[in-house]
């Protein structure tokens, strides 16, 4: 899933990075990738800012806006018992519609 190029608040100070590996477990798009000791920006543009990164870096190496379609994401993971998912794919039910 790709969104807006050049629109993400994302922002990774690669100086301040030790390689714990957090943001590779915690990111759902693949947005970070292993390059050798630490990580690099792989698919910057991927990032859907749910925040999960920046709140489990332990260095705040990186920071990020938190927007509204992963609060959606999560709360409807809440309620329904599932994993948050924020793939903009449209729920199932004449209710439902799609995070962003
Ligand atoms: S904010 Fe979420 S989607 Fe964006 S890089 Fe961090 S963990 Fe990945
Ligand atoms: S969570 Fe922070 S310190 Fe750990 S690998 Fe990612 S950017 Fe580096």
């Amino acid at each position: 899933m790709r969104y807006l190029s050049n629109t993400v608040s994302l922002r990774f100070d690669a100086g301040g990075c030790t390689g714990c590996g957090s943001c590779l477990e915690v990111c759902p798009h693949n947005v970070f990738a292993r390059q050798g000791q630490r990580v690099a920006l792989a698919a910057r543009d991927n990032c859907m800012e749910c925040g999960a990164c920046a709140l489990n870096c332990p260095t705040g190496a990186i920071q990020v806006k938190a927007g509204v379609g992963c609060a959606y994401a999560i709360i409807r993971g809440i309620l329904t018992g599932s994993e948050p998912s924020c793939d903009c794919s449209p729920p199932a039910g004449p209710t439902a519609s799609p995070c962003c």
